[in-house]
């Protein structure tokens, strides 16, 4: 377990650096991606205002031409002042100032007063002989009067009912006073076009507005706000007149005539060569909102991307994640299963294969999470099944007998049965308990859910290992460990069974070279090897150590008169009573056809003959069968130190031969 908590822990590990490497990538992309737009921002801001400045300055310089052109009209008419304001050519003055004011244009009311303000020549007729000394146009030259002065009034509303702001030069008078005004009433239409040509959006205003804070023009054209006064305190325009710079820049500022936010620029027009008395102020505006509509679209779908990004790769990464994690598992799985094997091998060891089935079912059984377990073998001809084993938890919770050994017919299998006719895994996941539980062993577990496989040796069924009833259904993933668990246990039960065979081969080879396959005693090869080691026995302790060799007599008769087969029950019989009559450490052999051997340790040449007797009269004694009546002759020798394994046999023979002369069922010795 110590390996999978660190694996485990080191993979969550891995998974942590990888967020931490993800946030920090989008941070990255996102601090980038929110600099350039601030960047964007800025620039986007950057541009409209030199624009802006420079419409102010387009506005700015129209108007200053027209008040240059307007200034040198007057200057004209100041010029010529003495003939215009001679009674006598009132005619010619009205025609002047008619062909001034028709020839520039912006130039509505062109008025020559005298020292009262009484209008004395006009280019409109109607005007000839009114007083405009209450005009500021008036006023202002007469309170301030300097020849050099360009008067700009403030607007006003005209007795044309027009609006006009006046352009006024004084026309001197004799002994330095005041002759009178000429001035130009300009039209507001005029500056309206120039105004209109400055706007490329729709969101713009532009405005023409007097030092005093009175409002000219504005574009568009809202009429109510004409003559409206900027300079009220806190406004821009207040402001920028408290600045005494010919030019201001607000960025995005609250602009109180307007009621919103605006980027707003003010721009002077004083020329100093003009010499007017107060300066005109151009304003240009427009909502920062409008200008930064691009860039808005710009973050939103920049943040947009990004948002996608961000989701994207953690999602991205989750999943990368999670297949890890089911990897890992799917290994860990597997090294479990294949520490399981070497469990289930290392149990096998030291139990019986039923304890080893029964294990390797509770290990399936805490696999899968099932409480029943089973295991079958299959007949060779497919044609039955024995059960096996049970699991631990089957046995105590579910069956009232444990059934083992009991044998079926395929027929009588159910699902068993199909997994051996298909050769392959089935699952019920919908398997009803079976209410008549016919052909199935005693104490059956009714079974709701089922998983059984089989194990599959040279294309025949050979187990049939299940399990049921866990609380959800089976899927692949139960199969394949079930499947891979009943072909190791099968595997290792082979295995024993092999070593089994092999063991049970060689012990049959081992007997089959030492023991005469017929009669059972041992044979002559083994009796060679025993000879010699009890002869070196006998030689170096001293011992006595004789040898009995006995022969059937007339047994050929035997097997004339009864035929081969009941002599070789005699042969089986005679070993078994002599075997019977030896003692313990006597070796008996059969040297050969119907002659054997007896090899008696520490028996002097007497006691050997005594057992040669013994033998001789219990064979002659026994009842053969069908009375059957056989007789043994036997030849006695000692065993003399030094003497060969064959001189030794010979003897025996020898004294065997004379035994067989002497008219056999006798005992001679040599
Ligand atoms: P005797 O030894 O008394 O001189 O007479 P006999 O008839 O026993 O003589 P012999 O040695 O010539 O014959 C031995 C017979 O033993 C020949 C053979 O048919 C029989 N014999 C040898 N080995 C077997 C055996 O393994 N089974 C059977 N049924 N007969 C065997
Ligand atoms: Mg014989
Ligand atoms: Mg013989």
């Amino acid at each position: 377990m110590t390996p999978a908590y660190h694996r485990d822990s080191s993979f969550s590990q891995v998974a942590r650096l990888h967020w931490l490497a993800l946030i920090i990538a989008l941070a990255l992309v996102g601090g980038v991606i929110g600099y350039n737009l601030l960047l964007l921002r800025h620039r986007m801001l950057d541009q409209e205002q030199s624009r802006l400045m420079t419409q102010a300055k387009v506005i700015g310089n129209n108007l200053e031409h027209q008040l240059e052109v307007t200034s040198r009209a007057l200057r004209g008419v100041v010029d010529d002042a003495r003939i215009l304001t001679d009674p006598r050519n009132r005619v010619l003055a009205n025609q002047r100032l008619t062909i001034l004011a028709d020839a520039i244009p912006g130039i509505r009311t062109l008025v020559i007063t005298d020292a009262a303000g009484v209008v004395i020549a006009c280019n409109r007729p109607k005007l000839i002989g009114r007083s405009v000394a209450l005009r500021q146009y008036f006023n202002e030259p007469r309170c301030h009067p300097n020849a050099a002065t360009l008067y700009i009034s403030p607007p006003f509303r005209s007795y044309l009912h027009n609006y006009l702001f006046d352009i006024t030069k004084l026309l001197p008078g004799k002994g330095g006073r005041l002759g009178g005004v000429v001035s130009a009433g300009i039209d507001p239409d005029y500056f309206a076009e120039i105004l209109q040509s400055a706007l490329y959006a729709p969101d713009m205003v532009s405005a023409i507005v007097h030092a005093d804070g009175a409002r000219f023009m504005i574009m568009p054209f809202q009429g109510g706000q004409i003559g409206t006064n900027m300079a009220v305190s806190g406004s821009l325009f207040s402001r920028h007149q408290a600045s005494g710079k010919a030019e201001d820049v607000y960025t995005d500022s609250y602009c109180n005539i307007a009621g919103e936010h605006r980027m707003v620029v003010l721009s002077s027009v004083q020329p100093p060569a003009l010499k007017m008395d107060r300066p005109l102020v151009v304003i240009i505006s427009r909502r920062p909102a409008a200008i930064l509509e691009g860039w808005r679209y710009q973050l939103i779908f920049q943040g947009l991307l990004f948002l996608l990004t961000g989701v994207g790769s953690s999602l991205g990464l989750l999943l990368v994640h999670r297949r890890q994690k089911a990897l890992e598992r799917a290994a860990r799985r597997t090294e479990e299963l294949v520490g399981l094997r070497y469990q289930l091998l290392d149990y096998a060891s030291q139990h019986s294969v039923h304890e080893l089935l029964q294990y390797a079912l509770d290990e399936v059984c805490r696999i899968t999470a099932s409480p029943v377990g089973f295991c079958h073998f299959v007949d060779p001809d497919q044609q039955g099944l024995t059960l096996q084993a049970w699991s631990s938890r089957t046995l105590k919770e579910f069956c009232r007998a444990d059934g083992i050994g009991m044998h079926y017919g395929i027929d009588q299998a159910g699902v068993w049965a199909d997994c051996v006719r298909t050769k392959a895994p089935v699952i019920h996941n919908e398997y009803a308990a079976l209410p008549d539980k016919k052909g199935l062993p005693p104490g059956h577990a009714p079974v709701v859910r089922e998983l059984t496989v089989p194990v599959i040796r040279d294309e025949r069924v050979v187990a049939v290992l299940g399990v049921g009833n866990k609380e959800s259904d089976y899927g692949e993933k139960d199969m394949v460990e079930v499947d891979y668990l009943a072909d190791v246990t099968w595997e290792i039960i082979d295995g024993r069974r092999s070593q089994e065979e092999l063991r049970q081969a060689n012990e049959l080879l081992a007997t089959q070279a030492r023991i005469d396959f017929l009669t059972g005693v041992y044979n002559r090869r083994m009796f060679d090897s025993l000879l010699a080691a009890e002869m070196t026995r006998a030689c170096r302790y001293n011992e006595p150590l004789s040898l009995i060799m006995l022969d059937l007599d007339h047994f050929k008769q035997v097997n004339d008169s009864l035929g081969h087969r009941a002599g070789d029950q005699v042969l089986q019989k005679l070993a078994e009573l002599l075997s019977g009559r030896i003692r313990s450490h006597d070796i008996l052999s059969r040297w050969g056809g119907e002659e054997f051997l007896v090899l008696t340790p520490q028996s002097d040449i007497t006691q050997a003959i005594a057992l040669a007797e013994g033998l001789r009269e219990l064979v002659e004694q026994y009842d053969f069968g069908s009375s059957l009546r056989i007789t043994i002759s036997c030849g006695v020798t000692s065993h003399c130190c030094g003497e060969s394994a064959e001189a030794f046999v010979a003897r025996a023979d020898t004294a065997l031969y004379e035994a067989k002369r002497n008219g056999r069922n006798r005992v001679e010795r040599l």
